[in-house]
């Protein structure tokens, strides 16, 4: 799997197989997630994948009522909203993802610092398959 470049597509290539992986600069130690085919601390391009364990804490939320077209499609509304977070995962990275298992109608039920694990929500079916990461409370 090294043979894969640091870049979107191989992220998503991952998390269709369930997995959720960063780059890691092999001279600084620099984690990135999504992964980066350069270092954004010393600027080098000598990475390495690394699997995250897929556990964290949330940081910061936001419940989304009006979402776009892909989102109403998967039954979110007004009555429904859906939540977007910041999760810092164990490794110390910060990822956005879906978070599922909460309170979104009262998110003032929702806690930061809620120990969180990554779920991988497979979309859609041919070319338009993909994977939306997630997390749900622990
Ligand atoms: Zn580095």
């Amino acid at each position: 799997m090294n043979e894969l470049q640091f870049n979107d597509a191989s992220y998503e290539h991952f998390l269709n197989e369930e997995k959720l992986m960063g780059s890691k600069c092999t001279r600084c130690g620099t984690l990135s997630v999504p992964p980066r085919p350069i270092c954004i601390k010393c600027y080098r391009d000598e990475m390495e994948w690394v699997e995250m364990k897929g556990t964290g804490t949330l940081q910061a939320f936001t419940c989304i009522a009006v979402g776009p077209p892909s989102m109403s499609q998967e039954g979110y509304d007004r009555n429904n909203p859906y939540c977007s977070g910041v999760v810092e995962l164990d490794e110390g990275v910060k990822v956005v993802a879906r978070i599922e298992g909460v309170d979104t109608k009262n998110p003032e039920n929702i806690q930061v610092g809620a120990p969180l694990r990554v779920k991988f929500l497979h979309r859609g079916t041919g070319d338009s398959y993909g994977t939306v990461l997630a997390f749900d409370k622990i």
